[in-house]
């Protein structure tokens, strides 16, 4: 009998020893399917995100615009892109510095996230100083509101620009195209009006926004 409770006692030790390492290979595993999802997540970041401001990149709107357009399409509903473009930027550069210059961008960008309130609106640095706002399901008198919102927004901050041609601050200029037919339509199209509207904006003065429905 004794010979078999130490034999017993024996198994039962090892089977323990089993599962404790068993424990913690599980434990091993997990830690490391949790660095695998943050690596990725990351990994997802950088490839989605401007490094300097944070909002998605122009890959990023090349994305989110294709996907918004079927949706435009299958669901008969409007459209709108919104172009902005910070005035005289290249003489604030000149005046403060290529730092002050990044920081500008910076709270820009923080205005612009800020702004856009719904959950499918969508803002992108699109280049250098310029943006790009993405309005599903908004119409013309919709994206203006939001574009002149932008533009007061930007404004009250009242970031200094001494040198600039149209104020003592920063202010932007902004071009707004809106379809209620983007079955007839490229998305290029949309995007090619948004940015000739900014340029009239530019040509009438700056500091305002121009829209047009196509
Ligand atoms: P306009 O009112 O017609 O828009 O004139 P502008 O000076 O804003 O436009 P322009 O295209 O002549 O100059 C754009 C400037 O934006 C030049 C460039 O140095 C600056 N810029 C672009 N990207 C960055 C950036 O990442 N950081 C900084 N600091 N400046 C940038
Ligand atoms: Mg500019
Ligand atoms: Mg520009």
């Amino acid at each position: 009998y004794k010979k078999l409770l130490k034999q017993i006692q024996y198994i039962i030790k090892i089977s323990d020893n089993y599962q404790q390492e068993l424990i913690n290979t599980q434990d091993k595993l997990k830690k490391e399917i949790e660095e695998r999802k943050k690596a990725e997540k990351k990994l997802k970041k950088i490839s989605t995100r401007d490094q300097l401001t944070g909002l998605y990149n122009r890959r990023e709107f090349e994305k989110i615009i294709k996907k918004e357009w079927k949706n435009a399409i299958r669901k008969f509903t409007p459209i709108s892109i919104i172009m902005l473009d910070i005035d005289n930027f290249k003489e604030f550069n000149d005046t403060y510095g290529h730092l002050a210059g990044d920081n500008c961008l910076q709270k820009i960008s923080k205005i612009m996230k800020n702004t856009l309130k719904r959950p499918r609106d969508f803002v992108a640095r699109y280049g250098g100083e310029e943006f790009v706002a993405i309005l599903p399901d908004t119409n013309q008198e919709g994206a203006c509101n939001v574009a002149e919102s932008l533009r007061k927004n930007i404004e009250n901050a009242k970031i200094p620009h001494k040198n600039s041609s149209v104020s003592d601050y920063v202010t932007v200029s902004l071009g707004v195209a809106t379809t209620n037919q983007a079955d007839l339509l490229v998305y290029e199209e949309l995007l090619d009006e948004a940015d000739s509207a900014l340029y009239k904006a530019k040509e009438k003065g700056r500091n305002r926004y121009i829209s047009v429905e196509i």
